[in-house]
């Protein structure tokens, strides 16, 4: 009885951590649904095959017939990846037992494609009928245990199965598949707000670009790597007199409207950032490919170009841009530097760029 839940356990850890593993790496693309992309359903399906074999090698010996837990990772793949993971899984654990697990006769094969056939089967009829999921989840793996339980029925047949056998796996079956069912739904919920949250904490929340911990975060790793890289700080000149003539909303609006000039014109892999208030920063990794005074000279020139147009009227803007060279110095003195430069833009008259010289 112990080995039996033992093992029971282990099979249900080896799901857990198959599972925790594709949703971390699938992280930025839950929840997976039926219409995921094509290529999120696959991996689920794959990974979940993966899950199948193991659990296949984990068989529970229950009375002298083995059983194993296979059908859950079928069921899962079913519930969030819909018939293409379902397909998928089932094809991996074909595969699996046809060109590696050899061994088995003709007749176990041809049972286990029926079996897994009109698992298929059943699936998409319930997809069809059944649109909660909970309830679509309930009737897939109990159809999939009643059809392992008919194989059993009509395969082996001593005198006691039903109390030795048939009873304690369908037990050991949908006592697994609940279990699993809270489990996989916590940890797909847990994902997303994870990546949600990191979303947040690394953006601002106006303009969507990198935020100042972002952007402390690269030059750190810059520093790290002893690069040629550059900094273009940009403060939006006399910006003070937007909000004061049309609000602090239209202001809002126009520093949306600067952040999207800027990304439009800094191709990856440079960063563009909202440094703070109406400063924005942009980290050039490698100043031997994206020159930062040519980037600071389009910037600056475009900007007047391009007003940020309102229902009745336009508001013009223009920007200060000042740039620094990164040559073995710290981030803090290169940040020091670019702000010396936009100084400097800023007392010679404003929408002008300024690159600091020692
Ligand atoms: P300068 O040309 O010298 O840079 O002048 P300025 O008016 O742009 O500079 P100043 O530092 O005097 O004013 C910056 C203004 O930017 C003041 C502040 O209200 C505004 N500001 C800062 N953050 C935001 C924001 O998130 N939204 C809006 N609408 N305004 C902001
Ligand atoms: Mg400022
Ligand atoms: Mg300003």
């Amino acid at each position: 009885m112990l080995v039996t839940v033992n093992i029971f356990f282990l099979n249900i850890c080896i799901i857990f951590l198959i599972s925790t593993f594709s949703f971390y790496l699938l992280r930025n693309r839950l929840p997976i649904q039926e219409d995921s992309m094509l290529s999120t359903r696959i991996y689920f399906g794959l990974a979940n095959g993966v899950a199948g074999v193991l659990l296949m090698h984990n068989a529970i010996d229950l009375n002298g017939a083995l059983i194993d837990l296979r059908l859950l990772p079928l069921a899962l793949s079913a519930l969030f990846g819909g018939n293409v993971s379902l397909m998928v899984t089932g094809l991996t654990l074909l595969v699996y037992r046809f060109l590696i697990a050899t061994g088995d006769t003709l007749d176990v094969l041809l049972n286990s494609i029926m079996t897994l056939a009109g698992f298929l089967v059943f699936s998409l009829l319930f997809r069809r009928f059944i649109k909660r999921q909970a309830y679509f989840y309930t009737a897939i793996v109990t159809t999939g245990s009643l059809l392992v339980l008919w194989r059993l029925i009509t395969s082996s047949s001593p005198a006691n199965a039903w109390t030795t056998v048939y009873i304690p796996y369908f037990i050991l079956t949908i006592g697994g598949a609940i279990l699993f069912y809270r489990l996989s739904a916590l940890l797909q919920q847990h994902f997303v707000l994870y990546s949600y949250q990191s979303y947040l904490a690394s953006t601002d929340q106006l303009t969507r670009l990198a935020n100042r911990h972002v952007i402390l975060e690269k030059v750190t790793e810059l520093e790290k790597h002893d690069a040629t890289w550059g900094v273009i700080l940009f403060d939006l000149d006399h910006f003070k007199s937007v909000n004061d003539s049309h609000g602090h909303a239209v202001g809002d609006a126009v520093l949306r409207h600067f952040s999207i000039l800027l990304n439009e014109h800094c191709p990856s892999p440079i960063t563009v950032g909202r440094y703070g208030g109406e400063e924005f920063i942009v980290i050039i990794p490698d100043t031997r490919v994206h020159d930062p005074v040519q980037l600071a000279d389009t910037i600056v020139q475009v900007v007047p170009q391009a007003p940020f147009v309102m229902q009745d009227h336009a508001v013009s803007i223009t920007v200060s841009a000042g740039i620094a060279y990164a040559s073995h110095d710290s981030a803090d003195l290169v940040f020091k530097h670019a702000d010396a430069a936009l100084y400097e833009a800023k007392v010679h008259g404003r929408n002008q760029y300024r690159l600091y010289h020692s």
